[in-house]
């Protein structure tokens, strides 16, 4: 059979069509438990959901698929993912980490670190020399979030995993913001990949979901599918359901809300009332040229923008906006708006007069106009 691309892949949700009714949909199975026969054999795969589910299954395939993994793991939210990962690093071990980076998952590893369960260091990702020099001969796991949240600092996977490598460290890395159809970690070297599917891979703000895939089906593996079951963070199986019908159309929503970022970007960059914008596919962006290599689908819907006039400007125009909804998240259907100072903890390096803008599908002239006269109120 031909490979096949990763557009096909998503578009049939391979293997979708339901051999009993031919239907082009599959069908949910919701069911908890699954009987046995008489002679105590199970009637099928499974056992019990919180182990694993058809649902569940058939999504974390084609997840795995399209992130070119040995396999993946669905879980009922992204930071279920993460603390399940966690929980498998050995006790005192080495975590290396990011000054910037989705604050909940820094804020879940500095709780670790004052636990004394692992011993954190954050780099500063904007040197492209920092994530390597913060390694040590005992490092155990290097956590890259790529582009950063919410400043969309460019990592080098590749160049970043050969040096965890080299001293044994474990890569992971936070593709949330870059999902397959744009970067695949594991080719770059990585050992993990991470998402919150709550966001572009559901993409329509209705599913809470995250997804570890791994490189290779190891002992470490192993043990987060034990972390998950015992932990009990297992998707519902309409959560599930509702993943691989958003999956089906992320190819065209990530292209769409590329394409209409980059629009944007390119229109406020020499904006009076914006100091600077931050967005990765901008040839001055610091790291466009590994993004370039790096995110060969697009650079995708999230840019931030820096408003001139400090916080208050910057809540100003977030409450302006009428098209923009202000809220939280990103990688939906829906643009979003939010000033990320107001809501980060008090330790946060993000700038006070940063706009985070997820980018979706309306009209990319209603985006613009919108965010023109929200600038001018
Ligand atoms: C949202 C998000 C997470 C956490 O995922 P949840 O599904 O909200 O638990 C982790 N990393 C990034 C980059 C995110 O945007």
């Amino acid at each position: 059979m031909v490979e096949r691309s990763i557009e096909t892949v998503l578009a049939q949700a391979i293997d979708a069509i339901d051999p009993a009714t031919g239907g082009v949909v599959p069908p949910i199975q919701p069911s908890t438990t699954f009987a046995r026969d008489d002679t105590h054999e199970l009637v099928g795969d499974h056992v019990y959901s919180r182990y694993a589910a058809p649902t569940v299954d058939q999504v974390s395939r084609v997840l795995a698929t399209i992130d070119g993994g040995a396999d993946a793991l669905l879980f009922s939210s992204g930071m279920g993912a993460i603390t399940a990962f966690f929980a498998t690093v050995p006790r005192g071990a080495h975590v290396v980490a990011q000054r910037v980076m989705y604050h909940g998952a820094q804020d879940w590893l500095r709780h670790l670190d004052a636990r004394g369960d692992i011993e954190l260091t954050l780099c500063d990702e904007s040197d492209p020399a920092e994530p390597m020099a913060s390694l040590r001969d005992d490092t155990a796991v290097l956590w890259i979030e790529t582009p950063a949240n919410p400043t969309w600092t460019v990592v080098d996977i590749a160049a970043a995993a050969a040096a965890a490598h080299r001293v044994g460290a474990r890569v992971v890395v936070d593709s949330t913001v870059a999902p397959p159809v744009t970067t695949r970690p594991l080719e770059l070297g990585a050992d993990f990949v991470f998402h919150s599917a709550t966001k572009y891979l559901n993409g329509h703000s209705d599913v809470l979901s995250g997804v570890l895939v791994a490189a290779a089906y190891d002992e470490r593996w192993e043990e987060i599918w034990t972390v998950r079951k015992q932990l009990g963070a297992a998707p519902s199986a309409f959560d599930a359901w509702l993943l691989l019908r958003g999956l089906r159309t992320l190819a065209v929503r990530y292209a769409r809300s590329s394409a209409s970022a980059a629009t944007i970007a390119s229109h406020f960059v020499d904006h009076p009332a914006v100091e600077a914008v931050a967005y990765p596919g901008l040839p001055h962006h610091p790291g466009h040229g590994v993004a370039v290599r790096q995110m060969t689908g697009g650079f995708g819907g999230m840019l931030s923008l820096l408003v001139e006039g400090g916080f208050e400007a910057a809540q100003r125009t977030a409450l302006a906006t009428r098209v923009f909804i202000t809220a939280t998240s990103l990688g939906g259907v829906e643009s979003l708006i939010e000033h990320r100072r107001a809501v980060e903890p008090p330790h946060s390096v993000v700038p006070e007069n940063l706009l985070r803008l997820s980018v979706g599908l309306e009209s990319v002239v209603d985006l613009i106009d919108d965010l023109e006269q929200a600038l001018s109120s």
